[in-house]
């Protein structure tokens, strides 16, 4: 075997460059050499004989472990340590983070520089390790009785001599408590002549003693890496693998899966395989952690279970498995799986164990109820589904009930949802679900809750069965003299209007919120298109319509938290001012959801809005005894107009405010919220909080 070649030159100029066997062969394949001594000069460029022969064209995989890149100067994201080792580094070549196994380096060189290494900042450019500075760790080692397995590794601890290891394992097995000891080394895979039988003989005096191997392509595997491979599984050693998934190399389930596969057949257990760990000058290696994930996914089932590594991220917190979600959901009574060609399957639990271990009493289980938007069919009205949440809604309401220390059942709120409730025992319930079907739909959920007997957050049956129906509202408030404009509800076309309303008139459905219903044409100014639109609403909404005086002014929406002294956020003011000429100043559908829309830069909330003090006392007094006559708690939305007069009027009450996490979506309620330096998980927790103190799961 030619002599494994150097990679610092002491005198960079070009023309006193002499090529290298290494370089020559790399010219062959086309490579770049000015490029390559550029990025050899910050990382040391070393490829074995051996390997750099199973090199087969320009960039295979190769090629891309061990030939320097360009990329590698470019990285601008990585940090040199990213696993933090220094930190944890208690002697000098020793790395203690595990309780009762510790990371023993023996070498600071290695028979390649692979070109994705985690240490990177360290290989090829330091010292040789000491069997001085060795001896002082082992003594550690031997003062730390916790200290059960050792992992000898490097750099790689096959470039030390026989003699030398020799003199290492034999110390270490000196040592009582010391069980396990674990060779890491990539020299079978890069440089197999190193070994040999009389290596394995020594070795094998050292048992219980395991060496993993780090393999990265099936074309790693050969006729020598076998020969290897084998001689070490014949001296009783087990062997096992580890894989770094790099971008280009192995970042395929049809390359991983032969890898691992190819692997077992050589007696080596594939045993980890590595997220390419953010480290300076590896950027271009790295892939998503889905990638890793759907490999693990095409793996499990597909092939023996025996092939299967665990894919990990390494970082300060030790090595994390990632795996892909087999497990749906865990009850009391059963756990629900998927497999891996994605079949659902329920197995059921043993009470025992899941009452004395799973359920910690401490953290409460918050069940998140909603309904989830959906287009709607073919055969069903436009804006059928526009009360419902997003996905993205219910996930940032989840992770902010989770930030405050709680468990979190997700409970879609659809015809299923009395046999989810029954299996999923939850404490309390965050609660978003608009209801389907029906005018009194908000209700359905805390019904269903109060006949289970589970609190909830939001307002109750009676106060969200009355403030969808907008005419028992209406009525509730002008019994209370709260201002609101006056009414009169239309069951039919043919009823007249009473002489006490006066043009314009603005005609509604009587049982329906988010605009659903109100469109530019809902202003009435004479009796032939009021009949029209009555009509129309009658028609397609299957239900009264609600005919009311419009009020012309400014238009507020109030957001109320809390209760006993609930608290009146920031008042919102919707804007207009937008709209094109031929759009009616109030807030239609077409205002709230067309011409409001993410795409669309416009901003048409201010908050907190411009008012005199005394009008912003109105206001929020108006706001406050229409939450408190209609028994509405923990949280609301009341939208408000001023009339011809100035008078703020009560126009809806929503008890279901919409909680949109993206402030561009121009979410009233969290707006408010954010203008009174909330943040959205602030939010979600004090809505939260004070359902569970109304309900007594909470001290003030
Ligand atoms: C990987 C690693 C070990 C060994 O971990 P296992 O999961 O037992 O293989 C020990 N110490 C450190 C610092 C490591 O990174
Ligand atoms: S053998 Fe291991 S330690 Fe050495 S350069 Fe390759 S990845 Fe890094």
């Amino acid at each position: 075997m030619r002599k494994i070649i150097l990679n610092q030159k002491k005198d960079c100029e070009p023309h006193s460059v002499k090529y290298t066997s290494i370089d020559e062969h790399l010219m062959n394949f086309g490579a770049d050499i000015k490029e390559i001594e550029r990025v050899k000069r910050k990382y040391p460029m070393k490829i074995p004989h051996y390997f750099l022969g199973l090199i087969k064209e320009k960039e295979d995989p190769i090629w891309k472990q061990c030939v320097p890149s360009i990329e590698e100067l470019k990285d601008v994201y990585n940090i040199e340590d990213p696993l933090r080792e220094e930190k944890h580094t208690r002697v000098s070549c020793l790395v203690h983070k595990y309780p009762d196994r510790v990371l023993l380096l023996v070498s600071s060189k290695c028979a390649m520089y692979c070109r994705f290494c985690t240490r990177k900042r360290k290989v090829g450019r330091t010292q040789q390790i000491s069997m001085v500075e060795i001896f002082r760790a082992i003594d550690y080692i031997r003062e730390h009785k916790e200290v059960r397995d050792v992992l000898v590794s490097g750099g790689d601890p096959l470039t030390r001599t026989d003699r030398e290891l020799e003199i290492i394992l034999k110390e270490l097995r000196s040592i009582p408590h010391v069980d396990i000891i674990r060779i890491g080394t990539r020299i079978p895979c890069v440089q197999p002549s190193r070994i040999t039988k009389r290596l394995a003989n020594m070795l094998r005096k050292y048992h219980p003693l395991y060496i993993n191997i780090h393999f990265n392509h099936p074309m790693e595997i050969t006729e020598e890496s076998k020969k290897a491979c084998e001689t070490l599984a014949d001296a009783g050693i087990p062997l096992g693998s580890q894989t770094v998934l790099l971008k280009g190399v192995n970042d395929s389930v049809e390359v991983m899966k032969e890898l691992v596969q190819k692997l077992l057949s050589i007696r080596v257990k594939p045993y980890y395989v590595y997220q390419c760990d953010p480290v300076m000058g590896v950027e271009h290696f790295r892939t998503s952690i889905d990638v890793g994930i759907n490999i693990m996914k095409q793996l499990q089932g597909f092939t023996s279970g025996l092939c299967i590594p665990h894919f990990v991220i390494d970082g300060p917190g030790g090595k994390i498995p990632i795996s892909p979600q087999y497990v749906k959901e865990i009850t009391p009574e059963e756990i629900i799986v998927t497999n891996y060609l994605n079949d659902m399957y329920t197995y059921p639990n043993s009470h025992k164990v899941f009452s004395n271990e799973l359920i910690n009493k401490e953290r409460l289980r918050i069940g998140l109820t909603f309904n989830l938007k959906r287009d709607p069919a073919k055969n069903e009205r436009f804006d059928k589904y526009s009360e419902f949440d997003d996905i993205s809604t219910i996930d940032a309401i989840r992770k902010a009930i989770e930030s405050g220390g709680y468990e979190v059942v997700l409970l879609e709120a659809n015809l299923d949802f009395i046999e989810k409730l029954k299996k999923t025992r939850v404490d309390f319930v965050f609660n978003i679900a608009e209801g389907i079907n029906g005018d009194s739909r908000e209700s359905q959920v805390p019904a269903i809750l109060d006949m289970f007997n589970i609190p909830y957050s939001g307002s109750g049956v009676l106060t969200q069965a009355i403030t969808l129906t907008k005419s028992m509202t209406k009525d509730i408030l002008l019994y209370h003299n709260i201002p609101t404009p006056n009414y009169q509800l239309f069951k039919n076309t043919r009823q007249k209007l009473k002489p006490a309303l006066k043009f314009p008139l603005i005609v509604k459905p009587n049982c329906e919120g988010s605009s659903k219903g109100i469109n530019n044409n809902s202003l009435v100014f004479d009796d032939e298109s009021l009949t029209k639109q009555i009509k129309y609403v009658i028609n397609n909404y299957s239900q009264d319509a609600l005919v009311e005086e419009y009020c012309n002014g400014r238009e507020f929406t109030v957001s109320i938290l809390g209760n006993v002294k609930p608290k009146v956020l920031p008042i919102v003011e919707i804007t207009f001012d937008h709209l094109p000429e031929n759009i009616n100043k109030f807030d239609s559908y077409e205002v709230k959801w067309i011409y409001d829309n993410p795409k669309n830069p416009i901003d048409p909330i201010s908050c907190p809005a411009n008012l005199t003090p005394k009008l912003r006392k109105q206001v929020e007094k108006i706001a406050l005894d229409a939450y408190s006559v209609l028994g509405c708690v923990d949280c609301c939305r009341i939208d408000l107009r001023l009339d011809s007069n100035g008078i703020p009027n009560v126009l809806d009450v929503n008890t279901l405010p919409g909680l949109i996490p993206d402030p561009k979506q121009n979410s009233r309620f969290p707006r408010a919220c954010f203008a009174a330096g909330m943040t959205y998980n602030q939010m979600i927790l004090e809505i939260l909080h004070a359902g569970m103190i109304r309900c007594g799961l909470r001290n003030k």
